[in-house]
């Protein structure tokens, strides 16, 4: 028998993933399933994106590109981060990687390891703390307050932090909570990072999802001094609906881009040719404007549709998601009830018990480090979204 390493055994197969793969089960039997639980955009990627792919597949764009990607695709990128964000940077601090979970694994490989202190706030993205666990440090979650937006204060960051902190995540709009700091609440938890040594990892892949008053802000441009301690992160999936394309990317200072670059041409040689090849013109195509702003105006009325659903429904709280494609809310208020013949006890009974009778799909809270919780995606069209919320009325309505 094949012995399975130590680093294997202890990681934990994706929450959302899983999810997805039940539902998959379920519908393979025949069975309607209203399933909201997977993390992706449901529009195809923009024609003129995948124009691009098939052009640069049929002109010999086909091979080995450098290893953080091509020379073309990040001067794009370093030029959209001015463009959008008025942050000033080059190409030499653009890395591409095989999406943004991989420049994730790639920044957390390049700057910690054993013994040293990951803080993360906490309802966070399935991913982090296994991607953490990976390299050896420790995660160190920061509870927040569905009361206070899921947002953390500088107090508590503050409290967490300790000598051996060498990164602090940040993720907003945040997966799961939609959550989406203010520049000025960003401002005061970097204030607090500005006497330490430590880094900042600010995941911005829904920077395009924000919806009504909400502003995305990129971590990197809140205070000059810092600059060389923030990374940011991004990515093609969410915005431009090309998650199977695997485009992601980090903008780092040049030296640590540089041993980025060196772990990946190690890892993976490089991201798709194709892709990073579709992937400028994402960027660089002003059709590119229009499709992003019609996929968020699309998103933020099926926001609006599932908060109204929602708040008619008795024991379900949350807030307001002001960013990416999630509603967050807590079900706690019927946990020690039974549904059928299934006590339900804690978010994953209830997602269990909810998919197996109900044929409803959510992703349980304690995936995201947040029991009492479950995680709705609304990145499913409208039929999907009011049936499957009516059935989840009427099945907790039959709790007992
Ligand atoms: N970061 C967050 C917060 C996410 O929700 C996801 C995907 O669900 C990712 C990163 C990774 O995206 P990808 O690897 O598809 O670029």
């Amino acid at each position: 028998m094949i012995r399975i390493s130590q680093l294997a055994s202890s990681v934990q197969p994706s929450a959302t993933l899983a999810a997805g793969a039940k539902a998959r089960e379920l519908k393979a039997k025949g069975i309607k399933v209203f399933d909201f639980s997977l993390g992706e955009p449901d529009f195809d990627t923009p024609k003129h994106i995948c124009d691009a792919a098939e052009k640069a597949a049929r002109t010999g764009q086909t091979h080995y590109t450098p290893a953080a990607g091509t020379a073309e695709l990040r001067k794009a990128i370093a030029k959209w981060y001015g463009r959008f964000h008025g942050l000033e940077c080059g190409p030499e601090n653009v890395i591409v990687s095989n999406g943004a979970k991989h420049s994730i694994h790639n920044v957390l490989a390049a700057t910690v390891g054993p013994g040293d202190e990951v803080v993360i706030p906490t309802p966070y993205w399935v991913s982090y703390s296994d991607l953490v666990m990976m390299t050896g440090a420790k995660a160190v979650l920061v509870t927040t307050a569905m009361e206070t937006g899921f947002k953390m204060t500088p107090a508590q960051l503050s409290a967490a932090l300790t000598p051996r902190t060498r990164l602090l995540m940040l993720n907003s709009p945040c997966n799961p909570t939609g959550t989406v700091y203010s520049r000025a609440e960003l401002e005061a938890l970097v204030d607090v990072m500005a006497p330490t040594e430590a880094a900042i990892l600010s995941d911005e892949i829904y920077e395009q999802l924000t919806f009504g008053t909400a502003k995305p802000t990129c971590v990197a441009t809140l205070r000059p001094a810092l600059k060389d301690r923030v990374i940011t992160v991004s990515g093609a999936s969410k915005s431009y609906a090309m998650t199977g394309w695997r485009i992601g990317w980090a903008v780092a200072p040049a030296p640590l881009v540089k041993a980025m670059d060196n772990i990946q041409s190690q890892e993976t040689s490089c991201p798709s040719s194709v892709s990073q090849a579709a992937m400028v013109t994402a960027l660089e195509s002003p059709e590119s404007d229009q499709c992003v702003a019609d996929m968020r105006a699309a998103f933020a009325v099926r926001r609006d549709l599932v908060c109204g659903l929602l708040s008619k429904i008795p024991g379900v709280q949350f807030p307001v998601p002001e960013g990416a494609f999630y509603a967050f809310f807590r079900v706690a208020d019927h946990f020690g009830k039974t549904f059928g013949d299934k006590k339900v006890t804690d978010s994953m009974t209830f997602c269990t018990a909810l998919l197996e009778q109900a044929h409803v799909n959510l992703v349980p809270g304690s995936a995201f480090g947040a029991e009492g919780f479950v995680r709705m995606s609304f990145a499913t069209n409208k039929e999907t979204i009011e049936g499957g919320l009516a059935k989840l009325k009427d099945w907790l309505a039959s709790g007992v």
